[in-house]
């Protein structure tokens, strides 16, 4: 094997050339990260190795203890941090440091902002944390055999930072990495031993296996290795004995987010069940929160050993924001990913973490300011709990927040209990109106009688709002009711609507037969005061939000005709009334009509027809 493949040259990827030449230029005021990023990979490689050793106990090749060493070299002007973990093999070593086909990446170029802290602080977050030895190192020499390979299947990885990387074949007697670096003139300041202890504390120190350095007493250069972190999982110590900067550096490592958490909640059980979990809520979303198939979930220990890095069968997918650990005293450590999905156990503690969470967010309820601001990074996600979590649907609809027409201009969101002692007197229903923009639904004419009598109407328009509310029947005995659909009674019509004359009722007749199928019904209304007309959903009708997500997803929807409201005090539709002339009455319906379904926020069938219609009465008003 080794014969066959001499040193070898490599072209870099546009995209990794590019990260290469921003982490030699550019980031250089927090240079210490890259410590932080090279640390957290030797110890994905040591629990990667864990894992697999479940099954291949001889990986252990009679060294089962994990652990990570720093060494400094004041002579070469190195820094090396090795590790016994899983390694690489030729392939993996050219995947990973290499090819950069990693979606991250891309990713991570785009959110550049050129404020170094904050692009030094998404390194981790984008996974692409090896390459931050750039920002510190004019050469970095990687040395990896993986487990399970032969001394001679080692690898020697050697770049410049600039646009190619070499490989050649090298013999290692120990399993796992070395990387090597070459630290350029401005990084000498790493070659103390005491700065990098005192980084090792910062950064590391939740880290579970031991970063160790050579012990420093002054004489003795071969005094062995000693451990600089405290080794013990945070997860593990008692609540009373971790401060909060502690907790914030473990969530930082976790959920690679620069920001310190919101809030947390550490707990350990004990009983039937023993487990412990610690988990977070961030501040803002993380990359990963829109995209439904990347990793989400908890952090799976058993009995400390490591597990799984997204275990999503402990939390329901509404809560895919929550970042943390859950470590299982009662789950086998060969557990695999089929088992933990029919577990009893883990449905137990999924059902337990999932109320310990909605605690947490009714907690951080309390505080209106922190509130509003997770409902406006998570809001959208949670909305999707009612839907998801029938046993939960009461809990989580105290935690829902709408946009509504009593506090439209602040732009803030009410909940659903301040909505209900809002409420007037005699109102007997909680109003709300769905659409696709706050600016549609908030300029409806729908609105207009429930303004006149200062009724608050909730104003829905997430693209998941329609869905969320067909689950969603009553609160608190109050039933929901969508404005737009069906007849309203007393209390919701604009009051002093005179009886309705003759003439008028002739009108709708005359629209109605004009219509023919195209509306399931046309009736005078008693919800517009300041519009001509509108449309109204029937009562079992879908709404148009639904309709597109629908048809998007390629379903077939029934199709089904409105029911068109007439304002006939409106002047227009009065001129309506007394149009005499065939032809000037059909344009006058059409325009109305499509004047309807734009306020409704609808796509027109026939846009151009509009259009013409409208530029014909224009140049007739002159
Ligand atoms: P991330 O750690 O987020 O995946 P990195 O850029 O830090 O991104 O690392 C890229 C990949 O290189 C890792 O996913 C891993 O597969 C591999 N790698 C890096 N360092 C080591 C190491 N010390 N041992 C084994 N594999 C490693
Ligand atoms: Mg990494």
């Amino acid at each position: 094997m080794t014969q066959s493949h001499p040193s070898e040259v490599f072209e870099f990827q546009a995209e990794a050339k590019q990260l290469l030449h921003l982490m030699t230029h550019s980031l250089y005021s927090n240079r210490e990260i890259f410590l932080r990023e090279l640390i957290s990979n030797a110890s994905d490689a040591c629990d990667k190795l864990r894992f697999e050793a479940l099954d291949h106990p001889e990986y252990y090749e009679s060294d089962a203890q994990a652990r990570v060493r720093i060494d400094i070299d004041k002579k070469k002007k190195t820094l090396t941090i090795t590790d016994n973990g899983i390694g690489m093999s030729r392939q993996e070593v050219i995947d990973n440091l290499g090819t950069i086909a990693r979606s991250g990446t891309a990713k991570f170029l785009d959110q550049l902002s050129g404020d170094q802290k904050k692009d030094a602080a998404l390194i981790g977050q984008f996974g692409v944390g090896f390459y931050s030895a750039f920002i510190v190192a004019d050469e970095v020499e990687v040395y990896t055999r993986r487990v399970g390979l032969s001394a001679d299947d080692g690898v020697h990885w050697r770049c410049k930072g600039e646009a190619s990387y070499e490989i050649e074949p090298a013999t290692l007697a120990e399993r796992g990495t070395r990387v090597v670096l070459h630290l350029n003139k401005e990084a000498q300041s790493f070659l103390d031993e005491w700065t990098v202890r005192g980084l090792i504390k910062k950064y590391s120190d939740h880290i579970t296996i031991p970063v160790e350095m050579k012990k420093i007493d002054g004489k003795d250069q071969d005094g062995g290795y000693e451990p600089v972190n405290s080794v013990q999982a945070l997860w593990t110590r008692s609540r009373s004995e971790i401060t909060d900067e502690e907790y914030q550096v473990f969530y930082k490592h976790i959920a690679h987010d620069y920001q310190e958490p919101l809030l947390w909640s550490h707990n350990s059980v004990e009983g039937k069940l023993t487990y412990t979990s610690l988990l977070y809520l961030p501040k803002h979303p993380l990359f990963e929160l829109w995209q439904r198939d990347s990793a989400k979930g908890l952090k799976l220990y058993v009995r400390r050993t490591f597990i799984l890095d997204d275990a999503e069968q402990f939390l329901p997918l509404y809560l895919r924001f929550v970042k943390g650990v859950v470590d299982s005293n009662d789950l086998p450590l060969n557990v695999s990913r089929e088992i933990l999905q029919d577990s009893p156990a883990v449905e137990k503690i999924k059902t337990a973490l999932t109320k310990r969470v909605l605690d947490m967010l009714k907690k951080l309820s309390k505080n209106g300011a922190e509130y509003q601001s997770f409902w406006k990074s998570f809001g959208a996600v949670l909305k999707e709990g009612p839907v998801e979590d029938n046993a939960n649907r009461e809990k989580l609809a105290e935690l829902l927040r709408f946009a509504s027409t009593h506090d439209a201009d602040a732009g803030e969101v009410v909940s659903l209990d301040l909505y209900l002692e809002r409420m007037q007197p005699e109102q007997k229903k909680i109003y709300y109106l769905v659409g696709d923009t706050h600016a549609a639904v908030a300029r409806s004419p729908l609105l207009e009688s429930f303004r006149k009598k200062g009724i608050e109407v909730l104003l829905l328009s997430d693209r998941i709002d329609d869905w969320l509310m067909t689950y969603m029947t009553e609160y608190k005995d109050k039933a929901f009711q969508n404005i737009a659909r069906g007849k309203l009674d007393e209390i919701e019509a604009a009051a002093d609507k005179p009886a309705k004359p003759e003439a008028q009722d002739a009108v709708i007749l005359r629209v109605a037969d004009y219509l023919g199928d195209r509306a399931a019904e046309v009736r005078a209304s008693q919800r517009l005061v300041d519009s001509p007309s509108c449309l109204v959903l029937n009562d079992y009708e879908m709404g148009a939000q639904m309709r597109k997500i629908m048809q998007a997803a390629g379903q077939e929807v029934p199709e089904s005709a409105p029911t068109f409201e007439l304002n006939l005090e409106h002047p227009l539709i009065r001129k309506l009334a007394a149009e005499q002339d065939a032809g000037r009455f059909a344009d006058l319906v059409e325009l109305v009509f499509d004047q309807a379904h734009l306020a409704s926020g609808e796509d027109l069938a026939d846009p151009v027809a509009f259009v013409n219609r409208v530029n014909k009465l224009l140049l007739a008003a002159n």
